[in-house]
């Protein structure tokens, strides 16, 4: 047996998945939440059953330790499925970082500059590689970054249209995310279709708390929603997702906001939860279904978002073989699925209203039998993905 242990640090909470990559079976996974404040929480799901404790996690360091604890009490026995890699999501690799990389002191002070970018991840995904290295200091780490797949973006659709001497220095333009989970759902796609994946035209539409669509042109990502940060694009559970910017210029000559609060506006204060108050799908359903007209609006423009994207992809696409929805909304919401495609008959879109309403863990098809396009829920596992990638770089 060979194991991977893959790692999702963020600022505030560890997310670990020990794989046994032969047979891509997950032996123990766990969740430390609450980092840095003085109640946290530690959940780890071994082969048995699931164990939670509440403990003070002062740091990444100590998350890692929890971690550890956690194999050790519950197992499965580290020392006896020792890891042969520790793979780690990135979230930012910039230009630079098309491919899994093993981590060295250089990619190490890359990821770290690369912190302007994405404040909010990547010092979080550093801490957590610096405190792996700490308990595992004698297999290689690797890091996954969820910018790579979209490095295949070509230069008119990573281009803003702004001041090109000025985006070159300051580095503005475009990036992608949630990149491992559309490599890997597009992959499933195709292997789903039983076609080769370098022939399938699809558009992938990752429905999370963050929310991306990306069109795949045989395996390659030629156009993704997000840009130079995760803000842009779809309607999200607290991201207003695509925006005039002239409406933060006008929101902070005519209300004083300054940056801070203009960003904080749009990053955690709008989407889903800033038009119906609700930030999870599932509430917005249940409270537009009471007659709730701001969660039945908020559910209105997500899918008018939607569906505005799915027309745009298809035609930088020239063709469509797959419509393909994952993540928790995409894969478990058949309102928004419905909704995202209704009236696209026309573009050879026809959805089974009785398979969309099945619920089912496996990827499925949801089209008619008839239907030109091919529709499909595909469930994402970035987990397994990292853990794929990070076995290609060490064998
Ligand atoms: P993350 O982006 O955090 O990885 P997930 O992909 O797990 O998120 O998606 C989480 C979101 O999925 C929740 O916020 C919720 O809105 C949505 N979701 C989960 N189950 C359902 C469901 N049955 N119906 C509608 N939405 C759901």
């Amino acid at each position: 047996m060979s194991t991977i242990l893959v790692i999702n640090s963020g600022s505030s909470s560890l997310k670990y998945q020990l794989i046994d990559v032969e047979v891509e079976e997950v032996l123990a996974s766990g969740l430390v939440e609450r980092i840095g404040e003085t109640t946290g929480t530690a959940t780890h799901h071994g082969p048995a059953e699931s164990h939670d404790r509440d403990l003070a996690v002062a740091d990444h360091a100590a998350a890692f330790a929890a971690m550890r604890d956690a194999f050790d009490e519950h197992g499965p026995s580290l020392a006896e499925h020792p890891p042969i890699a520790i793979g780690h999501r990135v979230v930012h690799g910039g230009v630079r970082y098309i491919e899994p990389t093993i981590v060295t002191d250089v990619v190490k002070s890359d990821i770290a500059d690369l912190a302007e970018l994405a404040p909010l991840h990547n010092p979080a995904n550093l801490e957590g590689i610096i405190a792996a290295e700490g308990l595992f200091a004698d297999i290689p780490h690797v890091a996954v970054f969820d910018t790579a797949f979209h490095q295949t973006l070509p230069p008119a659709a990573f281009t803003y249209a702004i001041d090109a001497e000025l985006a070159e220095r300051q580095h503005v333009r475009r990036f992608g995310f949630h990149g491992t989970s559309h490599r890997f759902v597009s992959r499933a796609a195709a292997e789903f279709l039983g076609r080769p994946l370098g022939e399938v035209k699809q558009i992938v539409l990752h429905l999370g708390n963050g929310a991306s669509a990306c069109a795949v042109d045989g395996g390659r990502s030629i156009e993704t929603s997000m840009g130079m940060t995760p803000l842009e694009g779809l309607v999200m559970g607290t991201r207003s997702g695509d925006i005039d910017p002239a409406v933060l210029f006008y929101l902070h000559r005519k209300t004083g906001m300054d940056f801070g609060e203009l960003e904080d506006l749009l990053n955690r204060r709008s989407g889903l939860v800033g038009l119906s108050g609700h930030n999870d799908m599932r509430d917005v359903h249940d409270a537009a279904a009471s007659g709730d007209h701001a969660a039945q609006l908020a559910f209105d423009v997500y899918v008018h978002r939607l569906t505005y994207y799915i027309g745009g992809y298809f035609a930088q696409l020239g063709r469509l073989d797959a419509l393909v929805f994952t993540a928790g909304v995409g894969e478990n919401s058949p309102e928004v699925r419905a909704r995202a495609v209704e009236g696209l008959g026309g573009l050879g879109i026809r959805l089974d209203l009785a398979r969309n309403a099945a619920q089912s863990h496996l990827p499925r098809r949801i089209s008619t039998d008839d239907s030109p396009v091919a529709v499909l829920v595909v469930p994402t596992n970035e987990e397994l993905e990292i853990a794929r990638q990070t076995l290609s770089v060490v064998r």
